[in-house]
């Protein structure tokens, strides 16, 4: 093949490639560089879904012709987010597992995996708590650590450090203990540009982005906690500017009437892709169909037009809308010149973002 490319083909455009695997409201985002380095973040569900998450981050991993997981960020220490560690890393090698440092919201099934589990997992390979302002060791792509165990990013990156006229009417948010410990990372690929925060919350978000904007503008906002309504404050999501987001939603958490309201006011935005339809949307609130990746196994006869209120936990609540059926993910296929392609794995929808201004 190497003969014919020289003769005169015009050279195939480098492509950095974004999986957006649906983990059912849990995070597994794997980015693989155009010669296959890798970087996961998070592993899905703990319990019953950490096997089926595995497999669904496998079928992501073999679509790429991954036969390693280089880095893998774990941004917190929640089921949703490290549950299906042990199940994935006995199918795939990790090279380098990377962290906020210990668990600071004691939970006895998180304890116990960080005692005895995880050592064992990590020492197949190597291990480091990330650090604010590092950059991983890859080379297809650059991946920067800019929130890690409630530090953030303290001075602006290239580019960036203009005053957030958000800043000014924040409202604090409230949040559990592990949620603001999150690794955040900036990915970027040439002039593309895209953020996970994991689950960081909004006060957190605020101290990341006042006075100043350290992070500038980015092309895709990736994971949104869910797009939970702790999060996605404006001096995140309008100050950032992000052309697409794509929300690691499930079908009943996250996709709240306020983020989406924020998302559809933002500066520059164009879509919001989902991994499953929420039914906390409502048709009121929630993006057309053909962004949304996943439907659930047993279809109402219509999806509520209002969006409906989260029910009170309790041993009463009904569950959520059940998604056990084939699974798919979003893929977003960027090129350095900031221009990138998102495309629904389930109906093959797909639409091309071009170069713009920053
Ligand atoms: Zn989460």
């Amino acid at each position: 093949m190497g003969a014919v490319a020289l003769s005169g083909q015009s050279r195939v455009a480098r492509t950095l490639s974004i999986y957006v695997v649906d983990v059912e409201g849990g995070n597994a985002t794997l980015f693989v560089s155009p010669t296959g380095e890798s970087l996961l973040i998070d592993t899905g569900n703990i319990g019953a879904g950490a096997v089926r998450d595995a497999t669904r981050i496998m079928d992501a991993a073999r679509d790429a012709g991954l036969s390693t997981i280089d880095y893998l960020i774990v941004t917190h220490w929640h089921g949703d987010h490290y549950g299906g560690l042990a199940e994935l890393a006995a199918r795939i090698p990790i090279a380098h597992f990377i962290d906020h440092g210990p668990n600071v919201q004691p939970a006895q099934a998180v304890d116990d995996f960080l005692r005895d589990a995880y050592p064992k997992i990590y020492g197949k390979g190597t291990h480091s708590v990330a650090k604010v302002g590092e950059t991983l060791g890859l080379k297809g792509f650059q991946a920067r650590i800019v929130t890690s165990a409630g530090q953030v990013l303290t001075s602006p990156l290239a580019g960036a450090g203009s005053a957030n006229p958000y800043c000014a009417a924040f409202k604090p948010g409230t949040n559990n203990a592990e949620d603001p410990q999150s690794v955040g990372s900036l990915i970027t690929f040439g002039r593309f540009r895209a953020v996970h925060f994991g689950d960081l919350t909004k006060n957190k978000e605020f101290e990341l982005m006042c006075p100043s904007n350290r992070i500038g503008t980015v092309d895709v906002l990736l994971g949104l906690h869910h797009g939970q309504d702790t999060s996605n404050s404006e001096v995140l999501v309008h100050a950032l500017r992000p052309r697409v987001a794509v929300m690691n939603n499930g079908t009943r958490k996250g996709g709240l009437p306020e983020v989406m309201q924020t998302l559809y006011t933002s500066p520059r935005f164009e879509d919001l892709w989902q991994i499953h339809f929420s039914v906390l949307s409502g048709q009121e609130y929630t993006t057309p169909g053909l962004f949304i990746a996943n439907w659930v196994d047993d279809q109402a006869p219509t999806m509520p037009i209002g969006p409906v209120p989260l029910p009170a936990p309790g041993p009463n609540t009904p569950p959520a809308p059940q998604h056990d059926g084939p699974a798919h993910w979003i893929k977003v296929s960027a090129l350095e010149d900031g221009s990138f392609t998102v495309t629904n794995a389930r109906n093959g929808f797909s639409k091309t973002y071009g170069v713009v201004p920053k």
